[in-house]
């Protein structure tokens, strides 16, 4: 018997990703400084404040050349930015899924991330439940949905996509202690059943970064985690599914014969050491 483990494309430990929503004027600043550092991330847009009528907030052309053509991802933050615990269930549908079809028409491409709006699930009323709201995302095809609230220092990977906490928005006091922590994880000092994969998921409004004239701490984060040989720079999405076809592996009893039927190459880390196994293959441990 013995502990298998998911590990991030080419074998690595961690992963880094970045959530920032509304699509306002700064995501131009914040996209640059990632790109800089060759980090990734995904900005959640509200699909009904796209007619150009707000200067603060980015138009099409902008949101195609500043992110998209760097590869960060876009992701749903409702058409109006309602949050569905508190409005009807018909409305919050509508908000997400009038977003959803929104964005993927004006930018023609499939998009299955989110994150909550204003209080998301993290307040109820009118007899809302959260589970209520995360069944009728799952039946809208929403792959995942950032929630808030929880920061902490686990570094874990999201048990519930639909409430995928993130480690820490940027003005989280832990912040940087908590990124040092991060960095100096490796795989000589975590052992047996530490030795799942490490995340660091910040969030945050890159307008923020103005009001409190703050552009120092992203540009201090990206320093830190940045261009690490053991990281994985990936946006949301493109965690999500890789942890998805990681979990689509079938396994003998055993465990010793593993075969990937995903499109992807997954890589694991079983007894200290790493392995991968590629589309369609079967991976006999030794
Ligand atoms: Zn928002």
């Amino acid at each position: 018997m013995r502990y298998c483990f998911l590990r991030f494309p080419e074998g690595k430990l961690k992963a880094a990703t970045l959530s920032y929503d509304d699509g306002i004027r700064a995501d131009i600043r914040l996209s640059e400084t990632l790109n800089r550092y060759g980090m990734k991330g995904t900005f959640n847009i509200n699909s009904g404040s796209l007619d150009g009528k707000d200067p603060n907030r980015l138009r099409i052309e902008e949101i195609k050349e500043h992110l998209l053509d760097h590869g960060h991802e876009i992701a749903i933050h409702g058409e109006r930015h309602l949050a569905p615990g508190i409005v009807t269930p018909s409305v919050g549908i509508a908000d997400a899924l009038n977003c959803r079809t929104d964005l993927e028409n004006i930018f023609g491409r499939i998009i299955r991330g989110m994150a909550y709006p204003d209080t998301g699930i993290t307040k109820m009323h009118g007899g809302n439940s959260a589970e209520a709201i995360k069944a009728y995302l799952r039946d809208l095809g929403i792959a995942y949905a950032r929630t808030l609230a929880g920061d902490n220092n686990t570094f874990m990977l999201p048990t519930d996509w639909l409430a995928w906490m993130p480690t820490a928005h940027h003005n989280n006091p832990k912040l940087m202690e908590w990124v040092e922590q991060f960095v100096g994880i490796n795989e000589d000092n975590i052992r047996w059943s530490g030795k799942y994969p490490r995340l660091f998921y910040l969030w945050g409004h890159s307008y923020e970064f103005d009001n409190n004239q703050n552009w120092n701490v992203i540009e201090r984060f990206c320093e830190l985690i940045g261009g690490k040989a053991d990281t994985w720079y990936a946006t949301n999405i493109e965690i999500c599914d890789y942890v998805n076809a990681y979990h689509s592996l079938i396994k003998s009893a055993d465990g010793n014969r593993i075969y990937n039927p995903t499109l992807k190459e997954i890589w694991l880390c079983v007894d200290h050491q790493i392995y991968s196994v590629r589309s369609g293959e079967t991976l006999v441990l030794p």
